[in-house]
């Protein structure tokens, strides 16, 4: 004869419809509840709320149609109410009753939160990490990595919906000068200036860039040539307006426009927005120049 008494585990016997026909001491000696208390009781007396539940709607329906559920985590209460985390297989008995087994799973249980938190940290980790791959340490805005990404997708949605695109490329005034004459510091903060004046200017679809030293790029989608020209202005008057350390700057910028009608490709923009940034400088600094593709690169030439 086996002693299923002591048995390291709880078992349990019960008819189809879960009234407790048989439970060993486990269930007294760990958990508090006398088999007497137990007899004839539904093994829901023994469950959490969300265990009956789930108990119901899937071990049940499981065992009597595969006639076994195994390695379900269930909590279970003791007498005194606290859970208890066990792990449940279920078997389907020859006279049609069901054969229950209660495992322990408290260091199961454990290990699981244990790894679910780490999982939740290196993911923030990751996400932090990748954030930072994509980010201008100086001034937060776009690196050039996060631009060309950025710069691919707005293109390509452009492309799709047959819109207006604008790339503004722009570059301090004279930068070297200002760190010669007031130091690096103050160098820095003309740039995080720019990028503030930038990020002031431009709307939350635009995207902005540091893509080099001194130089940044934005690109505005769904913008003509007429919204270009009103935002270079505004980055102009935003800019005569500011005072960083002891010295004011000036930026010159070269836009490149590529109108609704126009298929032309990013690279070939930007080639246009240096192109007009050249000339801007070129010029006397502290100006806009705009460059529009050729008629020759319309998408619906008429
Ligand atoms: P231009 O008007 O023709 O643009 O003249 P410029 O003096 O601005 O010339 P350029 O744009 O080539 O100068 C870029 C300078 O930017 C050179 C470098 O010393 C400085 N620089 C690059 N990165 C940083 C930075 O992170 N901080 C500071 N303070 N200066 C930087
Ligand atoms: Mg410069």
């Amino acid at each position: 004869m086996v002693d299923i008494d002591h048995f390291p585990c709880g078992c349990l016997i019960t008819t189809r419809d879960q009234k407790i026909v048989f439970s060993n001491q486990y269930f007294e000696e760990e958990l508090g509840w006398n088999a007497k208390a137990l007899e004839s009781a539904s093994v829901h007396k023994l469950l959490t709320t969300a265990s009956v539940a789930y108990c119901n709607s899937y071990i049940v329906p499981t065992v009597l149609k595969e006639g076994r559920c195994c390695e379900s985590q269930l909590s279970v209460v003791d007498i005194a109410g606290a859970r208890h985390p066990k792990v449940v297989s279920v078997r389907r008995l020859p006279n049609g009753n069901f054969a229950w087994v209660f495992v322990e799973a408290e260091k199961r249980d454990k290990l699981f939160h244990e790894l679910e938190s780490t999982r939740l940290e290196l993911q923030s980790q990751k996400e932090k990490l990748e954030q930072l791959s994509l980010t201008d340490a100086l001034t937060g805005v776009a690196n050039r990595r996060a631009f060309d990404a950025a710069a691919r997708r707005i293109f390509a949605e452009a492309d799709r919906s047959e819109a207006a695109v604008t790339i503004l490329m722009m570059d301090i005034d004279n930068f070297k000068s200002i760190n010669d004459a007031h130091g690096h510091k103050v160098g820095d903060e003309a740039l995080l200036t720019l990028s503030d004046v930038l990020k002031a200017t431009c709307r939350a679809v635009d995207t902005i860039a540091r893509v080099g030293g001194d130089e940044f790029v934005c690109i505005l989608p769904n913008s003509s040539l007429e919204d270009a020209k009103l935002v270079c202005k505004r980055i102009h008057m935003a800019l005569a307006d500011r005072v960083t350390g002891v010295c004011r700057f000036t930026v010159s910028i070269g836009a490149s426009c590529r109108p609704a009608t126009s298929s032309r490709h990013f690279a070939d923009m930007l080639k246009l927005a240096d192109m007009a940034l050249y000339e801007a400088k070129k010029a006397g600094r502290n100006q806009t120049r705009i460059q529009e593709p050729k008629p020759s690169a319309m998408r619906h030439p008429d």
